[in-house]
């Protein structure tokens, strides 16, 4: 068993009667709950679920976290059974933060940490104090989106809204992950009216002014919550690990950010301290998913004055107000943003691709084929390509021929600018269709010795032409064309 020592406070505050939150510090197990629903439910409901907890995991054999998942996962159900059965408690809740020693998935023994709802665990290493967990609230969703920060979180009117607790709906999602036991953490869990109260700095400063009491830094902090107005309950548990693996150096430590990280639910391995929100209660139920319900604690604001949603009404006795869910759970959202922006990446990628490869082919299309047509000089020419965009076609050669030597049918077929594939067909074609007028009467074979010479420094190979104006039987008709301009 890790060495471990601590200490736990807790105090109705300075505005409330009663005090609805419930803790239980073991050997083995610490558990924040914090009730709501009101009085005779939020306080059952806590109890309900830290009872549960501690009957479950107190005794000295070892657990795993599928133990303490499960725990949690029958704590809530009878939360909800409790709460539909009696009408007194309808609608009662509570969060759970629970850490316990649990069976290491490789080796040993770790640290299995487990949430739902906005009751908080932080580790202090090397002085620099890390919240572990990922509260399921309006406000942190809010965070996760950008839209304030934690300050702001801190004193939004919305706060008290929770997207996720033990007892509201048949099926509850835990965020369970585990982490190494290191020696010298000093672990802190809390309710909600610890941390709306004092900043994460002043935490800091209060754990390190009790570095060596765990029992005096709760009872600090408390007070310090007190002192800060002690408008909601407050309850601290602190966790010092005497003996367990040897801290890794501080260099080598990412911060924790409690932000989603690609999270894959099969992956149940051990993390280091980014909250790994995979899900072993998820795969329970078979794949169904469980809506987060959406719940107002009263409780966590003065008497007289409830800070409701909109469209909640409140329940009678001040009881916990059920709203529609929000569109998606507080995972989701970070995870989401991720996928808009590779999405937008991939679609500029995109873009940019058609636009390359859309050039490449105009280019290619600008550049293909070969025409007959005067040059400025009226002399026959061969031209490739065709004039688009700023393509222009180019001539490639000059045929022996100007317009003035050529007969009335010739002209025409020049000016007809007949295409080609190939710069040797074209080349054939003015050598075999085109007739100056001073020949245009001799029907004669012409040795190809004789022949036009079509191009400077080209041989076509070809040099028959008939004066007869016949496409020669090898000639390509198939290519070819009238070009229409
Ligand atoms: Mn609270």
């Amino acid at each position: 068993m890790a060495e471990l020592r601590w200490g736990a406070a807790t105090d109705a505050g300075q505005l409330r009667s009663q005090n609805e939150d419930n803790q239980f510090a073991g050997p083995g197990l610490f558990v924040v709950a914090d009730g709501m629903g009101g009085h005779l439910a939020g306080e059952v409901a806590s109890e309900m679920a830290v009872n549960q907890l501690s009957e479950r995991l107190r005794d000295e054999n070892e657990h795993t976290l599928d133990d303490l998942v499960q725990a949690i996962d029958d704590a809530n159900t009878d939360i909800y059974d409790g709460s539909v059965t009696n009408p007194d408690q309808a609608g009662m809740g509570t969060t759970v933060t629970a850490i316990a020693v649990v069976a290491d998935p490789h080796d040993g023994e770790a640290f299995g940490v487990a949430n739902v709802g906005d009751s908080r665990g932080y580790v202090m290493r090397h002085g620099r104090l890390r919240q572990i967990t990922i509260d399921h609230s309006f406000v942190q969703e809010l965070v996760a989106e950008g839209a304030i920060t934690r300050d702001e979180a801190r004193v939004h009117p919305r706060r008290n809204i929770v997207t996720r607790a033990l007892g509201i709906e048949p099926l509850v999602r835990v965020d369970s992950w585990t982490m190494p036991i290191i020696r010298g953490d000093r672990f802190v869990l809390c309710s909600d009216g610890l941390v709306d109260e004092i900043t994460d700095q002043h935490i800091t400063e209060i754990l390190a002014a009790h570095q060596f009491d765990p029992d005096e830094a709760a009872q600090a902090l408390v007070d310090a919550a007190n002192e800060a107005g002690g408008r909601d309950n407050v309850t601290v548990i602190v966790i010092d690990v005497l003996e367990g693996d040897d801290p890794p150096d501080p260099t080598e430590e990412f911060d924790v950010i409690p932000l989603w990280i690609d999270d894959d639910d099969e992956d149940t391995g051990e993390v280091q301290i980014i909250a790994d929100p995979s899900d072993p209660a998820e795969a329970d139920v078979g794949g169904t998913t469980v809506m987060p319900a959406v719940a107002s604690r009263t409780d966590a604001t003065p008497t007289g004055s409830p800070t409701l949603p909109d469209g909640a009404e409140p329940a009678g006795d001040g009881a916990v107000a059920v709203a529609t869910p929000p569109e998606t759970a507080p995972r989701d959202r970070p995870v989401r943003r991720r996928i808009a922006r590779v999405a937008r990446f991939l679609l500029v990628l995109g873009v940019a691709a058609v636009i390359v490869l859309g050039f490449a082919i105009l280019a290619a299309w600008a550049r293909q084929g070969y025409f007959v047509a005067f040059d400025d000089d009226g002399q026959v020419g061969i031209y490739q390509g065709r004039s688009v965009l700023w393509f222009e076609p180019t001539l490639e050669a000059t045929g022996p021929f100007d317009r003035e030597a050529l007969d009335e049918e010739s002209i025409d077929l020049v000016y007809g600018e007949p295409n080609f594939e190939s710069q040797g067909s074209a080349e054939r074609y003015v050598a075999e269709r085109l007739s100056p007028t001073t020949t245009s009467t001799t029907t004669t074979t012409v040795p190809s010795t004789t022949a036009p010479a079509v191009i400077e420094g080209e041989t076509t190979g070809e040099a028959t032409a008939d004066g007869d104006g016949e496409p020669a039987p090898d000639d390509t008709t198939a290519t070819a064309t009238t070009s229409g301009g």
